[in-house]
């Protein structure tokens, strides 16, 4: 009693290659975004300090320089306040040298402490008494007080002292004005440019950093490095010198004008005194730590990428052979071994699916079940392996007449075979099942033990129809499928080598 197994069909299988492959490459992305964001962030904050380093090291040298000017101005004033009190004035020289400049001898970096009469010529001299014969009409300390009542505290270019070898200085001057308001003369201090040299020198800069002093005309008082030709130089036309005068302080990126380097400026104006103050850091030192750390990440980036992409790759071809394989283990167990056919199991598989699909779209389903003829005598007499030849070549037969697409042939066990024929009413079956029929004999395999001489095979028909109110001829598959069984009886019992259907006359022998 045939009985073909409830099957699940054949499962659509999904290769997901690609699928692990894209996700691998957005996973890589990301990495590489995310180290890229982290980078840029780092960048940012590095920038950031550098800029808080900087400002607050302009800070710094601001609040000395400008602690020190005041200091001078003072003895400025102090000296201002003296040659107007008479008395004083009318000391012995001696006396009042030492009143008035004895203090300023001492202090560090002061140079000489000069009054002139309003025609520039010396008339006291922190130096000696009586002063040096000099005349200082020609320089800016006079000319600018001369010029200008209001011109407060004025703060020379970088000049060269007439009077010794002493280094570069500047001069802080104020006007000295008569009872009348008319020009007396001034008072003027200079100041030895290696103050800010040493103040300069304490700093810690990276190697490509700069401090610059500067008056607000743009004129270098002191530059660190220190080298020749810059004291003195004028930057007003440089691009970097703008920004300098846009405010009180600020930071800024621009390019160097006397070495083009590009850098990150911090300013600051000394108050009450025309002079700005200049840090600038090298961009190129400032993220030479973020670069190091870029490199080191970059590196870590591209090695968990590759690894990622690896892995990938890896489980991909995992993937790939397991659906191969299982591909294979399908084949393997939906195909007999021996003619080729759909196995028993694919059989049972696709007799369930087709069934259903008839009765779902109310079409005839029908079913022919093959038996080799005096298959036993066949194998004693001519052998096993002779037998498994016939075998192959009746699956031959049958393989050569299933030319539709639903249609399925498979081994039902030993010398039987079922074949499917969906949608293909009773006529049509018994069409396939005699050219099947008629093909196996026409091979003319000798059997002796057989009544026609050669191998042949008997075919039970079996068909399912529908009627007008969609009533089946079998209730289920089960009695389908033993009429099938049924039907191939009664053509053995009708002499064998001939289609039989179930309830009519099987259809006469042929023979060639
Ligand atoms: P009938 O005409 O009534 O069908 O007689 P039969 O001899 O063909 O039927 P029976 O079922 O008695 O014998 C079937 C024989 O088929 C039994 C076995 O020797 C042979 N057989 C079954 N499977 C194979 C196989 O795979 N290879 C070979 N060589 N023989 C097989
Ligand atoms: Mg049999
Ligand atoms: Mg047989």
């Amino acid at each position: 009693m045939p009985h073909f197994a409830r099957g699940k069909g054949l499962r659509a299988t999904f290769n997901p290659h690609s699928l692990i492959i894209a996700v691998s490459i957005i996973l890589a992305a990301a990495v590489v975004g995310l180290g890229a964001v982290a980078l840029l962030q780092m960048r940012r904050d590095a920038i950031e300090h550098a800029s808080e380093a900087s400002s607050n090291l302009a800070l710094t040298l601001e609040r000395s320089i400008t602690r020190n000017l005041q200091i001078y101005e003072l003895s400025i004033h102090g000296v201002m306040d003296a040659v107007q009190d008479v008395q004083l004035m009318a000391l012995a020289p001696s006396v009042r040298q030492r009143l008035l400049f004895d203090w300023s001898m001492n202090a560090e970096d002061m140079g000489s402490l000069l009054v002139t009469d309003a025609h520039g010529n010396l008339v006291l001299d922190s130096r000696v008494w009586p002063p040096r014969p000099m005349n200082v009409a020609d320089r800016d300390y006079f000319q600018v007080p001369l010029s200008s009542v209001n011109a407060g505290v004025f703060v020379s270019r970088p000049f060269q002292p007439h009077l010794t070898e002493e280094n570069m200085s500047i001069a802080i001057s104020r006007r000295l004005s008569a009872p009348d308001g008319s020009f007396a003369g001034i008072v003027v201090g200079s100041l030895r440019l290696t103050y800010f040299r040493k103040l300069f020198d304490g700093m810690s800069l990276g190697p490509g950093g700069t401090l610059t002093l500067l008056r607000t005309d743009g004129t270098i008082i002191m530059r660190r490095p220190y080298e020749d030709g810059s004291i003195g130089r004028d930057i007003s036309h440089s691009s970097s010198f703008a920004p300098l005068l846009q405010g009180e302080n600020g930071t800024f990126f621009g390019v160097a004008a006397l070495d083009g380097v590009p850098r990150l400026y911090s300013f600051r104006r000394t108050p009450g005194y025309p002079l700005i103050i200049v840090v600038g850091l090298s961009v190129y030192d400032v993220l030479a730590p973020w670069r190091t750390r870029t490199w080191l990440f970059s590196a870590l980036i591209a090695a968990v990428d590759v690894l990622i992409i690896a892995l990938s790759v890896q489980l991909s071809r995992q993937w790939r052979r397991r659906m191969d394989m299982e591909r294979h283990l399908v084949l393997m167990v939906n195909t007999d071994g021996l003619t080729g056919l759909g196995s028993r199991r694919a059989l049972d598989d696709a007799a369930d699916v087709e069934w259903r699909r008839a009765r779902r779209h109310g079409q005839s389903f029908s079913l022919l079940m093959l038996d080799v003829d005096y298959f036993k005598q066949f194998n004693d007499r001519y052998g096993h392996l002779a037998g498994d030849d016939a075998l192959a070549s009746v699956a031959d037969c049958i393989q050569r007449h299933i030319r539709r697409p639903g249609d399925f042939a498979g081994r039902y066990g030993g010398e039987e075979f079922a074949i499917l024929l969906p949608n293909t009413d009773a006529a049509g079956a018994a069409a396939v099942a005699e050219a099947i029929r008629a093909a196996v004999q026409k091979l003319h395999i000798k059997n002796d033990d057989s009544a026609f001489g050669e191998l042949t095979i008997s075919v039970g028909l079996v068909t399912d129809v529908p009627d007008a109110g969609c009533n089946r001829t079998f209730g289920e598959l089960r009695a389908f499928l033993r009429a099938g069984d049924e039907a191939l009886y009664q053509a053995k019992r009708a002499g064998r080598n001939c289609v039989a259907s179930l309830g009519a006359t099987a259809m006469p022998v042929a023979t060639t």
